[in-house]
């Protein structure tokens, strides 16, 4: 079979999210992001190993994906969805039960005269300039919305990843001013804001990257193994080429593994004579250009080649992979392709292993 193997474990992510749980008070609740599909690993079993951990609110991008989400968790959870409330949206966030966070002075209008009554947030806009209120909007805006109750006011950080970065506290003390006399909950953290500190976590955060083990997270559990089987093996000469363009030549004898999986699979074309694949310990370097299907590995230093090479796993966290493409774990994630098998470890089955055994693969 020459089908690539995207194992994904619950168990590692339910520990990424507990983790990240206990860094902030018991004061602060934390919900989970899991938009585009849970970060391309599947929004349903992610979320449902994660409310079989107590995590009780969740959050996408689009009322699509709330509503898809609502099919996989039931009537007990809360989902709130970035994007607000779009025109035409209020059928599915009635139906679906889903909380939009409405992010400018016509959403407000929307959503109060298409919903009434019907549960949302606020998302302010205090320096990322992406998504949601300016404060000067939100000043005229503010009475009608607060007499509607929201239920979260939110906030998102630019640059979070980066905790010297003076925009961390910019957005802070703008966030902090406008909604500290409303005795409102509120949430500014995700990820990057969780790892910050008490003064970003307030009453609710909203982790996501750092749930499927990706930075800025360094000490997330590997929640991803990326295998891909060896098709075929081949001496090459002193002074050959491999692939497309014969952008590597060999200086030397070697042996080239053609693996399976390529560009269509996420593995990104930038990637090629840069990134590695792992047989067990032993780094193996991509050779040439990566292809639609096809990948070309040096295993010279392998004695006896596997079935399958790693690329995302034990020994390489999928932002190493990120690097070698020019990008971040996030892109990766996402764009890991419908061609794989996808095995799916479940948390309950992990869970009753001694602890470390889940970890271990
Ligand atoms: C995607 C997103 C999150 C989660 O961010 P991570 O960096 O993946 O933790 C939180 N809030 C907003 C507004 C987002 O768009």
């Amino acid at each position: 079979m020459a089908r690539g193997i995207l194992q994904i474990d619950l168990a590692a992510l339910v520990a990424n999210w507990r983790a990240l749980d206990r860094l902030s008070g018991p004061g602060t609740e934390t919900a989970a992001t899991v938009k585009a599909d849970g970060y391309g690993l599947g929004a349903g079993p992610v979320a449902r190993a994660l409310a079989g951990a107590g995590a009780r609110r969740f959050f996408v991008a689009i009322a699509e994906e709330g509503a898809a989400l609502r099919g996989h968790l039931g009537p007990d959870v809360q989902i709130c969805v970035y994007g607000g409330h779009m025109a035409g949206d209020a059928p599915v966030i009635r139906d679906a039960g889903l909380v939009p966070m409405l992010n400018s002075p016509e959403q407000i209008a929307r959503h109060l005269a298409a919903l009434p009554g019907h549960p949302f947030g606020v998302q302010l806009d205090t320096g990322m300039n992406r998504l949601g209120i300016e404060p000067a909007d939100w000043a005229a805006v503010a009475e009608a919305a607060l007499a509607a109750r929201p239920v979260l006011m939110m906030s998102h950080l630019a640059c979070a990843d980066e905790p010297d970065h003076a925009m961390n506290a910019a957005q802070l003390r703008v966030f902090t001013e406008i909604t500290a006399p409303l005795g409102l909950p509120r949430s500014i953290a995700a990820t990057g804001g969780v790892l910050l500190g008490r003064e970003y976590h307030f009453e609710l955060t909203r982790p996501g990257i750092g749930l499927y083990g990706g930075d800025p997270f360094a000490d997330a559990a590997p929640v991803v193994r990326l295998s891909l089987p060896v098709i075929q093996t081949r001496s090459v000469e002193a002074g050959e080429t491999v692939g497309y363009g014969c952008t590597w030549r060999a200086d030397r004898p070697t042996r080239i593994a053609t693996v399976s999986g390529g560009y269509a699979d996420g593995i990104v074309r930038a990637m090629g004579n840069r990134a590695m694949l792992w047989a067990g310990d032993v780094a193996c370097p991509l050779r040439g250009r990566v292809s639609m299907d096809l990948l070309t590995v040096d295993v010279s230093a392998l004695d006896a080649v596997p079935d399958m090479l790693d690329l995302i796993g034990p020994h390489q966290r999928v932002d190493v992979v990120a690097d070698a493409a020019g990008t971040i774990g996030y892109e990766i994630l996402t764009a890991l392709g419908g061609r794989y098998a996808r095995r799916v470890l479940q948390a309950a089955a992990a869970d009753d292993l001694p602890a470390g055994a889940a970890a271990a693969q």
